[in-house]
């Protein structure tokens, strides 16, 4: 029998230690570094976003997800919201 392929067998951090992705030091300036290398060359790096931004923003507060830390997550949200807003009105114009 054929198991059903997961996107998250292909990400790059598997095998990475789970600190460069979830720093105890959160106020370290370059706490996201390794992790961003990481995640730049992820081949599944949009399918993890998505994943995260669907979230209640309450719930995601912590780690680096398609690259992107949880400040640029907020910002992302706002991005993808603000373009379902022009996609809405444009199709009543
Ligand atoms: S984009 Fe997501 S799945 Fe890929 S390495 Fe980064 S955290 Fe892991």
């Amino acid at each position: 029998m054929n198991r059903r392929h997961d996107w998250r067998e292909d990400a790059a951090c598997l095998g990475n230690p789970v600190e460069v992705f979830f720093p105890h030091d959160t106020l370290a300036s370059d706490r996201w570094v390794q992790a961003k290398i990481v995640c730049k060359s992820c081949a599944v790096k949009r399918q993890c976003l998505s994943l995260v931004i669907d979230l209640d923003p309450i719930d995601d507060k912590w780690g680096i997800f398609g690259g992107k830390t949880p400040q640029e997550r907020i910002k992302e949200r706002e991005r993808r919201r603000n373009d379902v807003r022009k996609n809405a009105q444009s199709n009543y114009r």
